[in-house]
């Protein structure tokens, strides 16, 4: 792809995004195309199409951002293309997917905006686009989906739950990925969930889930989920460990049910001997929403190359949690009272580190934010692309 194609697709979307509403109006206009000219696709959704909206924009969005870096967009895309084989589409579907979104786009930049040279660049980029997930899709020769039975659900806060599944094939993804995830009373609504625990031979499987309030999945995860339940997954997605040096130091800053994806990679690291120092931040409002710390304060007990430090907005539980006081283990260090960005930024010199913010949209800015205006290269630190 020339710069020229690139500049004049991103100049485009931002376009399209400028207007009032624009994103909106313009995924709500593809998918009435994509339905009107192929039916059957609408089967692939959820009845409430409201998130899924959001995901597309969101999608398209991080794709054009990523346009002159190959190297990071073609392996997500990559993935991506893989976790596609969940709903069965072939590669007809991707060509009725590009048109439709053509077409959504034509229509709403206008004559003046949409010129010959514009059409065929965002041609080509959807062609690299749908190409690499296609390719990725047909190249893999795991299965499409896998499914689970939910062996334990232990609702360790009001509003987060572990629940623990044994998968009937075992799943290869690396301590850090995050897999898309359909709950029987949820049908079609997937939902990505990042495993806390690294993969094993025996197919046992851990996530851990916040209620989000309003949310359509998340409640009923934690409302109604029961041993004997069977959950279907996706292939795994995400790459933020994928350009962590070995031997490099280490710092990973998480806030509420951020933690699992971080506590994977600390439980794979403790199975070997040769690990940099990690420096391990997890935050929440209060005491007990720091509903792992025992477990990493342990965790760091017996391995000298970890340090755990929680920090909380609030010092003390709130009036209303029945609980076990939240966030002192017996020997561990007790939370820092501070907010998580700032806590880190001011805690120590983190220019030489790789790191990883698990969090909200807003926790990772307001981190990242912080450490660059301490110092930090972010072009050091990562995040889930979404
Ligand atoms: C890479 C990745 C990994 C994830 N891993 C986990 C995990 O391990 N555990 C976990 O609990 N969740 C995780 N999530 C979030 C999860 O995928 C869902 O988005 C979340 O559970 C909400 O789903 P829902 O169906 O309940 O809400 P939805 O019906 O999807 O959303 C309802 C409304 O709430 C808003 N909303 C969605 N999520 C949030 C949020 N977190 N905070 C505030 N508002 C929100 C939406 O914008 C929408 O307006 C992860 C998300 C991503 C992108």
């Amino acid at each position: 792809m020339d710069a020229r194609a690139i500049s004049l697709v991103r100049t485009t979307f931002k376009a399209v995004a400028a207007v009032e509403g624009g994103p909106g109006k313009l995924t709500r206009s593809f998918y009435a195309i994509l339905f009107a000219r192929n039916p059957g696709v609408r089967d692939f959704f959820p009845a409430s199409m409201e998130v899924q909206r959001d995901k597309l924009v969101t999608a398209i969005a991080y794709a054009i951002d990523q346009l002159e870096d190959l190297d990071r967009l073609l392996p997500f895309l990559g993935q991506l293309g893989r976790d596609h084989r969940k709903y069965g589409i072939v590669d007809a579907h991707y060509a009725a997917v590009g048109d439709a979104l053509i077409t959504a786009l034509e229509q709403f930049a206008g004559n003046e905006i949409w010129t010959e040279e514009v059409d065929s660049a965002w041609r080509e980029v959807i062609a690299v686009m749908a190409g690499t997930m296609i390719e990725a899709a047909a190249a893999d020769d795991g299965p499409p989906v896998w499914q689970g039975t939910v062996v334990e659900h232990l609702r360790v806060l009001d509003d987060v739950s572990i629940v623990r599944l044994k998968l009937d094939e075992p799943m290869d993804y690396s301590a850090g990925q995050y897999v898309s995830v359909s709950i029987p009373s949820r049908p079609r609504m997937w939902r990505y969930l990042s495993p806390s625990i690294p993969a094993n031979a025996a197919g046992e499987i851990e996530f851990h889930i916040r209620r989000v309030s309003g949310g359509w999945v998340s409640p009923a995860v934690i409302t109604n989920t029961a041993r004997g339940d069977r959950w279907t997954f996706g292939s795994p997605l995400g790459s933020m460990t994928r350009h962590t040096a070995r031997g490099r130091d280490r710092l990973l800053i998480a806030s509420g049910t951020g933690i699992a994806p971080l506590r994977a990679q600390l439980m794979e690291m403790a199975s070997r001997t040769d690990n940099a120092r990690v420096h391990v931040f997890y935050g929440g409002r209060y005491p007990c929403d720091l509903y792992d710390l025992s477990t990493l304060q342990q965790l760091a007990a017996i391995n000298p190359w970890l340090s755990v430090v929680g920090v909380v907005e609030d010092e003390t539980d709130p009036w209303w949690y029945q609980g076990q006081p939240g966030g002192l283990p017996s020997g561990g260090s007790a939370p820092i009272v501070g907010q998580l960005g700032k806590v880190v930024a001011e805690f120590g010199t983190w220019a030489d580190r790789d790191i990883q913010i698990v969090g909200s949209p807003s926790m990772i800015n307001t981190t990242k934010f912080r450490l660059q205006s301490a110092g930090v290269d972010v072009s050091n630190v990562r995040h889930d692309p979404w």
